[in-house]
Formats: C-alpha cells, structure tokens, sequence
C-alpha cells in the first residue's frame, strides 16, 4: 500500500471500525488520490498544498480562487442478505478488487439516493435478489481505499438469484457454513464476525485468513 508503515494490531482507542485496516491514522490523504487532485476543480489553477487560515491540517487549495480541495472518504453501502430459512446470501465476486472471491453485494452510495435505497439497488443490482434492509451489522473503516463500508442485514423478499457481471456465483449459506477462508475483504470477515456475534452467538468465527 504505497509504502506505508503497517500496523497490524491498531491501538484499541481507534474503535472497532478500525479492524479492517491495517494503516495507522493521521497520514492525511493517500498518495493515490492526491495524484488526482493536482488542478482546482473550480477554475483549473494548479492547487498549492499547505496551511490554511481556519483549517486545523494541511490540505490542497486553489490559490486563483481559494477553492480547498477536501478529500473525505466515500460511503459503500452493502447488504448481507439472509432468507427466509436464516441462509446467508454471498457473492462470488466476478470483478476485481476480490475478483473470484466470496463477498457481501454492495457498492457506492449515489449522491441523490438514501441509504436503503442504495442497499436495495445494489443487491439487486449483483444478486437479481430484492431485500428489505434491517438492522447496522457495523461500519468498517478501510484507510487503504478511502471508504468506509456500512453493512446492513437485509430479509430477501423477493428476485431470483441469477449470476451477474458483478457476480459469478451466488450462493447460500448456513450460518456454520461460511466460506471463511475464500473471502474477499477483511470488512466481509469482520461484518460477518459481527453478524455471527448478534445471530449465532453459539459459532466461532476463526481469525481472518486472507483477503484485502
Ligand atoms: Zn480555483
């Protein structure tokens, strides 16, 4: 991840949202984005990176017209969708990142929608699945991608599963029967750490195995 220090065991304070990263906070924006922000958005003056009056960290700014360039993580909205017979519904990813790996579906939150209608739209967008969202599974903060995922569990209330292009495969499992080790993300591994907590408090969970 551009040479970052790791950090495997964040310190507890940084709160559970941190267990899905492996970056330490406070290295201000990631290198990858700052090489897409190098001109004003505004009136396409190079941005100048520095103090700023009222600002309390170094950022990008305009100095044509003052326009700061803020760069603020986005919002992934995913579902794990449960069955009537309490079966966990996953994806197998059919793109990259996670190409050929199990996931929850989901996927950024558009800027004119609430966030249940992004959770609707985007399971059925890669399951062919409608679902009704339900309770915060949890929100998992990932530095590396700028994104913070929320998980949302979800009841299937209609749809017919069918593979997607974002989907190769879509699958049910019981709840002893997750595919732990063929996971995608780490903040797949950890919702479904957490869903196993409130739904299944009788299973182990086994320590995240691989995956971004
Ligand atoms: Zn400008």
């Amino acid at each position: 991840m551009s040479g970052l220090a790791r950090d495997p065991e964040p310190a507890p304070d940084r709160g559970p949202d941190a267990r899905s990263t492996d970056i330490p906070s406070g290295r201000g924006v990631p290198p990858w984005i700052a090489a897409t922000q190098r001109h004003c958005s505004r009136c396409g003056t190079t941005l100048r990176f520095g103090s700023i009056e009222g600002e309390d960290r170094e950022r990008s700014s305009c100095p044509a017209c003052g326009l700061i360039a803020y760069v603020n993580p986005r919002l992934v909205v995913t579902t794990l969708p449960v069955t009537d017979d309490g079966r966990l519904v996953l994806i197998r990813r059919g793109i990259e990142p996670g190409l050929g790996a199990w996931a929850q579906p989901g996927g950024f939150l558009e800027v004119d929608e609430t966030v249940g209608e992004a959770a609707v739209r985007e399971t059925l967008e890669e399951t062919g699945l409608v679902v009704r969202p339900g309770e915060i599974v949890g929100l998992y903060t990932r530095l590396e991608a700028a994104v913070v995922v929320l998980v949302l569990e979800a009841s299937v209330v209609g749809g017919t599963a069918a593979p997607t292009l974002e989907a190769l495969e879509i699958a049910t499992f019981d709840a002893a029967a997750i595919p732990w080790s063929g996971l995608a993300f780490k903040t797949t591994h950890w919702a479904l750490v957490d869903w196993l907590a409130r739904r299944h408090s009788e299973l182990d969970a086994p320590e995240f195995a691989g995956g971004r």
